[in-house]
């Protein structure tokens, strides 16, 4: 065994910076050579950079959960979080129909009202029923079923849809086809169907961005990771990149360390793993050292859907363009009848009754609705992302996992072998041209200015982030797996905890913060959150680096793996 340190974390980096601000000496591993997982940025060319996953982040505002995250660790004057489009973050297009979700409620019921001026009093119900639930919603508060009853409590009359389906609520509460068609589409930033999605989780989505607002960091996504970085090694934390951890090793049935995969072993007596849910399980413990009836819930879990991410170069000038998101519906065909909403569901977003993987690469590039914005637009200021006059815009998606479907069934992914062939080549292909196709609906002129892109595919999340079935959200938001039903910080072994995506706060950038801070919360036995909710800081500010005006977060957190 190596040195004896008290914490070891796996991956993602912002709960080790409280860990090591609260003086726990702490040893960060990462497998990949950049750090940040799903939300790490990469560069092309030397003059182009891309965001994997940062693209809207919500309680970004002065009393935001997550200002008082960045602040409880001496970030808040670092990270500076650039407010979206207040009158249209998420805009849903489709032929002859435009849906503005702006900031505010009050705003988004006027903007529902214009969008569906025929069916004005469902609209209100829906309206009604998504605030009242998702004002009731604290983020922190989801983790026991005693802080589920107490959402429910406040949601008042709201609370009898919570558990239902989003899809079956739109349905109940007498919206057309095609109303619940436009909106369900933004399930798809929690990479889940509106069929399974419960409808509190949607409401909370609402209340985040709608009710709370919507905020890109300054400098980009690699900002935060950077930041995270840069407090962990200001506090006597070591972080070593490129480094796969192959086994949390146990002794008596308690955590006692980590092997790495090149056998070197390091002893501690807390592990915190941030490595996919699933994998972490299965591979880094082993399902046979799990107590039974542990082991049986983890082998039913179901993971959420992949998102990929298409990235494209493109010589267009947006800046005059709106600072929001666009969600492109190709075509109305799918939303004839709730029952064709249904099976467009289980075909092309599930991909079942295919008998090739090109059939329905091309069936999903002609139906499948897309996410499709610009991180440059986003921060004009960031000259790293592209050249001046030119942009970046990424289009992202849920598709099925299935390899058989995208050509890279029998490879082993780690290997990257897949890539070469012509099965998995032809259906990127398809799936990239529908890309085009969206992006040039939300930013007319764009696509045939494209001057570099590249396609993320679910082998592409699991080679670079270890994402079971490529599955960036983690494990699906269905009912059975919300809240308290989702995995928590500790974890049956003792010494062992577990953050990210897939636990109980939930999906996406700021339930994994969260999960972090409560994991460390948990191991140094303070209540972490209330003394940054109350304005306090754990992390002493001057003793992080000085960044200057051009501060290059990717380049830092890049040279860490040299080191
Ligand atoms: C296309 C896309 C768009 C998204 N858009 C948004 C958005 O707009 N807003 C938002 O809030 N969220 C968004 N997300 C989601 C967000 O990026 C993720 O939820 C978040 O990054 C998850 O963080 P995490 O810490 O749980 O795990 P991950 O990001 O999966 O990080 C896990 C880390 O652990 C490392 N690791 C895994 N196994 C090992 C091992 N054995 N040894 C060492 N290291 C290991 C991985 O390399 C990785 O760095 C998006 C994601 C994607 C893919």
């Amino acid at each position: 065994m190596g040195r004896n340190r008290d914490r070891l974390g796996v991956g993602w980096v912002g709960g080790r910076a409280y860990l090591a601000a609260a003086g726990r000496k702490t040893l960060l591993v990462e497998r990949y050579t950049t750090l940040g997982g799903s939300s790490h940025v990469f560069a092309r060319r030397g003059r182009w950079e891309f965001d994997c996953g940062v693209h809207y982040v919500s309680h970004c505002g002065p009393d935001g959960i997550v200002t008082a995250m960045m602040r409880g660790i001496g970030l808040e004057d670092r990270i500076t979080w650039l407010p979206m489009d207040q009158t249209g973050f998420d805009r849903i297009i489709a032929p002859g129909f435009e849906l503005a979700t702006p900031v505010g409620w009050d705003a988004y019921r006027e903007s529902l009202f214009d969008a569906f001026p025929g069916e004005q009093r469902a609209v209100a119900r829906f309206h009604d029923v998504m605030r009242r639930i998702g004002e009731a919603h604290d983020r922190n508060d989801m983790v026991t079923t005693a802080g589920m009853a107490r959402w429910a409590a406040r949601a008042g009359r709201g609370a009898t849809l919570m558990a239902v389906p989003y899809g079956a609520t739109l349905a109940a509460l007498g919206l057309s086809p095609r109303a619940a068609y436009a909106l369900s589409v933004q399930s798809g930033a929690v990479a889940c169907s509106p069929t399974v999605l419960p409808t509190a989780a949607m409401a909370a989505f609402f209340q985040d961005y709608v009710g709370t607002g919507s905020y890109y960091p300054k400098g980009g996504g690699q900002m935060l990771a950077a930041g995270f970085a840069a407090v962990i090694s200001a506090h006597g934390g070591e972080i070593r990149t490129g480094r796969e951890v192959s086994e949390i090793t146990l002794d008596a049935g308690q955590v006692s360390g980590i092997r790495l995969a090149d056998g070197e072993a390091l002893a501690a007596s807390t592990v915190v793993s941030d490595a996919d849910i699933v994998k972490t399980y299965t591979d880094l413990i082993g399902l046979s050292r799990l107590p039974r009836l542990f082991r049986r819930r983890v082998a039913g879990w179901k993971m959420s859907q992949p998102l990929i991410n298409g990235f494209f170069g493109v010589d267009i000038d947006l800046s005059e363009r709106s600072n929001g998101n666009y969600f492109a519906i190709p075509e109305w065909g799918p939303a004839d009848s709730y029952r064709s909403m249904a099976s467009f569901g289980r075909n092309t977003l599930n991909g079942k009754g295919f008998d090739s993987g090109p059939e329905w690469a091309r069936d999903m590039a002609r139906r499948q609705p897309m996410f499709v914005q610009s991180s440059s637009r986003r921060d004009p200021s960031n000259h790293r992302a592209a050249p001046p006059g030119h942009a970046t815009i990424e289009v992202q998606t849920v598709t099925p996992a299935d390899p058989r479907l995208w050509g890279f069934d029998g490879y082993d992914v780690a290997s990257g072998e897949y890539s070469d062939d012509t099965a998995y080549r032809e259906v990127k292909k398809i799936v990239m041209d529908g890309m085009l196709d969206r992006m040039e609906q939300a930013f007319p002129g764009s696509s045939s200015k494209v001057v570099l892109s590249e396609l993320g595919t679910p082998a592409t999340q699991t080679r670079f982030v270890n994402n079971t079935a490529g599955a960036p959200f983690g494990l699906q938001l269905r009912l059975s797996q919300t809240g308290p039903m989702r995995p928590r910080d500790t974890t049956p072994i003792p010494g062992l905890f577990t953050v990210g995506t897939s636990t109980a706060w939930g999906p996406g950038t700021v339930g994994s913060m969260l999960s972090g801070v409560n994991a460390a919360a948990s191991i140094v036995g303070r209540d972490l959150v209330g003394l940054i909710r109350r304005g306090d800081r754990l992390a002493d500010a001057s003793t992080l680096p000085t960044w200057n005006e051009d501060f290059d977060p990717f380049s830092t957190t890049r040279a860490l793996h040299r080191r």
